[in-house]
């Protein structure tokens, strides 16, 4: 590669012309980006295989020593309170809703159309509240919900799972 720097080069364009939108009374173009994020889901990588499976995976710490043993969900891989790796348990994939919020502006990257009910869920034998949404009817609190699984053709991510009245 060095060697081209010592060598007159003749230089072309490559790219595509940018679509004009608007020429009144400034140029609007348009200038598509893509871009690829790839990353690891590391030890949590049985959560996200749990829900293409139809099922709640959560942590739970084991230490006999740890001064706050729970279950958690979204996992941790490590115990947040004794830094121990933690044990994978299948919890129920029914709940209660613990308060809810309306998403009315879900901001960049969200793939949910709004407006949308986003709902807390209190799961028996979990220390954590589950975040996720309602994908119909309207929530109160306390309301009966069980879990619903993207089991065919799965994002892989978090919107794998959400909630629907029980
Ligand atoms: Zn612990």
């Amino acid at each position: 590669m060095a060697e081209n720097y010592e060598k007159a080069i003749k230089t072309k364009y490559i790219g595509k012309p940018l679509t004009l939108h608007d020429e009144k009374p400034a140029w609007v173009v348009d200038s598509p980006r893509a871009m690829s994020h790839i990353h690891t889901y590391g030890l949590l990588t049985p959560f996200f295989q749990g829900l293409t499976q139809g099922k709640l995976m959560a942590t739970k710490c084991v230490n006999p020593k740890c001064p706050h043993p729970s279950v958690w969900l979204p996992p941790r891989a490590d115990c947040p309170d004794c830094y121990e790796r933690m044990k994978w348990v299948k919890v129920p994939s029914q709940g209660t809703i613990y308060t809810f919020t309306l998403v009315d502006y879900a901001g960049i990257g969200v793939e949910m159309k709004t407006p949308y009910w986003q709902i807390d869920v209190a799961i028996k034998g979990v220390d954590t509240i589950f975040k996720g949404y309602l994908e119909y009817g309207k929530p109160e609190i306390g309301m009966k919900v069980k879990a619903k699984f993207r089991t065919e053709n799965p994002t892989h991510t978090i919107l794998d799972v959400c909630w629907v009245p029980a």
